[in-house]
């Protein structure tokens, strides 16, 4: 696959942005936090060089320089706390803020100023490992946050180079900025990418319907119980005689029965519920917010529709087993009550929906 070089907006839906740059901001933080650690402490290092500007024991700078120290350890302390890009962009780009200042203020005792060129440009670098992590819509106005850290402090810092300093800054600004936006472009394809694996990974490519490891998402891990705090019916339906129909009239329209079934169940339940492909011919439907009577009328009226619409290819009717989740229970117990209660139906003549309740009773 090749780069695509167009705007992120045409590449990601606007309402799928914010899920983006929180992706970006995971993927990314980790190297953008240890990029701006590494350049805070290179900030500590610079007063080696403001020893041999001195030409002895820079006292004057050891304060400043080393003050970084604090933004460090105030970045350091937050850094596991901040989970979300919209906070962290505050935390991340402190510390080349707090890095550039650092740099003001020592360069204010410096002999010769003409080094503070230097200093500004390898903030950049700072500026670019952070804006990684960043949407670079952000990186953009913070970034030049830096020329203007320049323009206050020139006002009584007084740079012999000042204009120079400004064109060298100018076009390194734009340069990071560019990138940026082509990394971010680039990151949108790993995410488009990601995001169908993510979605295949639960999808069942015959029907249309989910898979079985859509349920990864849907039950809490220790306890097996459904998630949703919801009134939860389960529906188990299964064609009847489907092996007649594969063997009747081919395995091709063995599966356009398949894909007609599950488009009958899709179309009668809401967009919250879930029909999901459990095996073979076997489709398990959660129905979430639903009394057991409303879900009865839901099973009764799907059986007739499939009994009584064409699907081109043969006579057809399937059977329902329905079982009310109690939230107290695993969703297996659910499952396999609905799964009794289908097993009932097949025994008792087929083409009929029976509510796990009522043979329980018996
Ligand atoms: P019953 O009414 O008792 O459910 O009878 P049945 O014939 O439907 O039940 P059985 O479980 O014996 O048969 C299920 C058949 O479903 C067997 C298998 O060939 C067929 N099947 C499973 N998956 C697919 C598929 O993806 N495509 C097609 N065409 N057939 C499938
Ligand atoms: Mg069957
Ligand atoms: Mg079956």
């Amino acid at each position: 696959m090749s780069y695509n070089f167009v705007m992120i907006t045409s590449k990601i839906k606007k309402e799928e942005l914010n899920d983006f740059y929180q992706s970006k901001f995971e993927y990314f933080k980790t190297v953008s936090a240890f990029c701006a650690i590494l350049m805070g402490l290179l900030e500590i290092t610079y007063f080696i060089s403001d020893c041999q500007i001195f030409g002895r024991f820079a006292i004057e700078t050891l304060l400043p320089r080393t003050a970084i120290i604090l933004p460090i350890i105030i970045f350091v302390y937050f850094y596991p706390r901040v989970n979300t890009y919209k906070v962290g962009v505050f935390l991340y780009y402190l510390l080349p803020h707090a890095s550039m200042w650092c740099t003001i203020w020592a360069i204010w005792y410096l002999p010769n100023r003409d080094f503070a060129r230097e200093g500004f440009i390898i903030m950049h670098f700072a500026f670019l490992a952070i804006g990684l992590a960043m949407p670079v819509k952000y990186h953009i106005p913070i970034h030049a946050g830096l020329i203007l850290n320049i323009v206050i402090s020139n006002l009584w810092t007084h740079y012999d180079y000042y204009s120079l300093m400004i064109s060298l800054a100018l076009p390194l600004y734009i340069g990071v900025c560019v990138m940026q936006y082509i990394l971010e472009s680039s990151y949108a394809d790993q995410y488009l990418i990601k995001k169908q694996l993510e979605i295949s990974s639960i999808s069942d490519e015959l029907t249309g319907t989910y898979n079985r490891y859509i349920l990864n998402e849907l039950i809490e891990e220790e306890t097996e119980r459904f998630e949703i705090d919801k009134d939860i019916v389960v529906l188990m339906i299964d064609i009847d005689f489907f092996k007649n129909v594969n063997d009747t009239y081919g395995h091709e329209a063995g599966d356009s029965i398949l894909k007609f079934v599950a488009t009958e169940i899709k179309s009668q339940v809401y967009g919250r519920d879930y029909v999901i492909r459990w095996g073979g011919e076997e489709f398990v439907v959660i129905l979430v917010d639903y009394t057991v009577r409303k879900a009865e009328i839901l099973a009764e009226l799907l059986r007739a529709d499939v009994e009584k619409m064409s699907n081109g290819v043969c006579p057809l009717t399937i059977s329902v087993g329905l079982c009310r989740y109690n939230k107290n229970e695993s969703y297996h117990d659910c499952i396999d009550k609905a799964d009794q209660a289908l097993y009932y139906a097949k025994e008792h003549g087929r083409n009929q929906v029976i509510n796990y309740q009522n043979i329980a009773k018996q």
